[in-house]
């Protein structure tokens, strides 16, 4: 199976290029924070404990993040069993930790499996921070607008259900600053550690959609080709 990591900060991109690469290859999404959202609507033991921890206001141990994403490989595991063509996953905000990141490698390890590449979109912060200060959200629904690239057809109101189109609190340039010094301080041990392992791939973002989605794709392919022991993609 392939495994990969998809990387960036706010405003990359990522969730769009998550999205068009996985319809490329083939590839299913394990995403934390849709794995969370599905467990607590399921009902599982595990979205129990979670939806508790949220009661609380806790941050979700490592230990049940961990366990969701085992979950979601032997689902994954049995749907290719059973002949899906799904090839593989394309890992969104895990691993977060180098707790999470030794979980990924043990989990990997016990299936013989092992990362394929970890993808890392890069955009300088002085345009990350122009997307940013773009962007506007329905107070009413929620969907995202972009000021400049993706504006409401009536200024200031939502396409989709006609509320006010409004930017939030935390999208001033000091707020998305603090966040995004947040995420260099928290990937940057991670970063290290695939890149010492050779498996690193860093991605301009700061190119047409188009662009970008080719040069993961083929990144993803190179990569699975050099690993694969037939020299075929699995
Ligand atoms: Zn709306």
């Amino acid at each position: 199976m392939l495994h990969v990591i998809l990387m960036g900060p706010q405003g990359s991109g990522k969730g769009t290029q998550s999205e068009r690469v996985r319809a490329r290859l083939d590839l299913a999404s394990i995403a934390t924070g849709e794995l969370f959202r599905a467990a607590i609507k399921g009902q599982t033991d595990l979205g129990q404990r979670i939806q508790a921890i949220y009661d609380r206001g806790d941050l979700v141990p490592d230990e049940l993040t961990v366990a969701l994403v085992e979950e979601r490989l032997d689902e994954l595991a049995r749907e290719r069993a059973a002949g899906s063509s799904v090839r593989g996953a394309v890992y969104d905000g895990f691993p977060r930790t180098e707790g999470q990141a030794n979980a990924l490698d043990r989990i990997l390890t016990d299936r013989g499996e092992t990362i394929t590449t970890v993808v890392v979109i890069d955009v300088p912060r002085a345009t990350l921070l122009r997307r940013l200060a773009a962007r506007r959200v329905c107070a009413n629904c929620g969907r995202v607008y972009n000021a400049e690239s993706d504006p409401p057809r009536v200024d200031g109101v939502c396409d989709a259900c006609g509320g006010q189109v409004v930017q939030r609190a935390d999208d001033t340039p000091e707020a998305v600053t603090k966040r995004l010094d947040l995420y260099d301080d928290e990937t940057a041990p991670l970063v290290e550690r695939y890149a010492e392992r050779g498996l690193l791939t860093r991605i301009d973002g700061n190119r047409a959609i188009d662009e970008v989605t080719a040069s993961i794709v083929e990144a993803i392919q190179a990569r699975a080709m050099a690993t694969s022991p037939s020299g075929k993609v699995a």
